[in-house]
């Protein structure tokens, strides 16, 4: 069970100087994972969990008079050694006022990555897990004279073709959620691969360590990212303890969401998540992976266990800061 939140006129009123700019640090066998984040923002609960009422979400996390709750931005930074991968960019600094006042998003990530000593001219590899406005807007900074440029100038970044695709079809469902400023400038320059499904199916690797998977549902090709640190073959751990973590985006957006069927409104296929979800539980559990979650400013990482009912539940916040 997670902390219930503060009293629901608190949450809106969250000062962004209060925020912890740097959420959780942990070690994964010879990585070092650090969760940095662009603040919180303001969702409708209904929206966040579907057909689940909300006398049943809101035990979990309150909700503010206009009945929205408190969510996390959370970037995960990877220093492998050799390289340093960010895993999503938050919402940045794109946003209209108008949809500034209705999420109240503060921009913190370039504070928060300053916090944690990382500059952005050090990060050479970007994955992004879909390209919702809010997983990927600092993939590219808005200047006071209107225009972009990459926020991380020496890395590739990488996103899923099928996410660009769809992001260009505008449908009347989802057009609010693609912003072409954060992807198409690195598209067109060909700073961003683009990945297909035969290569995420081939293995999805990005870098030794980090590859891509398939997790459909929230969108058609959303992405899950995996933390798995080569091992010497020397002291190569038995499969079940080899360490891994697991970005997992919004097929799970945060440690309140993790019953199978709570899926959110959002999601394009929702019979798809919790298919998906299963499939996830099915691995991450018995292999104890490290769960990362987008949006969950209380709970950035966590391992899962089933309770005594058979439900996916946190065992506990590991390296909270
Ligand atoms: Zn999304």
């Amino acid at each position: 069970m997670q902390d219930i939140a503060a009293p629901s006129d608190e949450i809106a009123q969250l000062p962004p100087a209060d925020a912890d700019l740097v959420r959780a640090r942990s070690a994964l066998g010879e990585f070092e994972l650090t969760v940095c984040s662009d603040g919180t923002y303001l969702l409708d609960g209904g929206a966040m969990f579907g057909v689940v009422p909300k006398p049943l979400w809101q035990k979990r996390i309150a909700a503010d008079a206009e009945n929205r709750i408190l969510l996390g931005l959370n970037t995960v930074v990877v220093r492998t050694g050799r390289h340093t991968v960010l895993i999503e960019t938050g919402i940045g600094n794109k946003q209209s006022p108008k949809m500034q006042q209705i999420h109240s998003n503060q921009a913190l990530l370039p504070s928060s990555l300053a916090a944690a000593g990382i500059r952005p001219e050090e990060v050479d590899i970007v994955i992004n897990t879909h390209l919702h406005f809010d997983h990927c807007g600092w993939n590219t900074t808005l200047h006071p004279d209107g225009t972009v440029t990459p926020t991380f100038p020496n890395a590739r970044y990488f996103a899923h073709a099928g996410e660009v695709a769809h992001g260009h079809l505008q449908l009347d469902r989802d057009r609010v959620s693609y912003l072409s400023p954060n992807y198409d400038p690195l598209v067109e320059s060909g700073q961003m691969t683009l990945l297909d499904d035969a290569t995420v199916l081939a293995g999805g690797n990005i870098c030794p360590g980090i590859s891509v998977e398939l997790f459909p549902g929230h969108t058609a090709h959303m992405m899950a990212v995996h933390i798995a640190p080569p091992s010497p073959a020397e002291s190569r751990p038995s499969a079940s303890d080899a360490p891994h973590a697991c970005y997992i985006g919004d097929l799970i957006p945060t440690a309140h969401h993790l019953d199978p069927t709570w899926v959110m409104g959002y999601d394009l296929d929702p019979l798809r998540c919790i298919e998906e979800r299963k499939r996830f539980y099915g691995r991450a559990i018995p292999k104890r992976w490290l769960v990362l979650f987008t949006h969950d400013h209380q709970t950035p990482m966590a391992h899962i266990s089933l309770n005594d009912k058979g439900k996916p539940v946190v065992v506990g916040d590991a390296a909270r800061l």
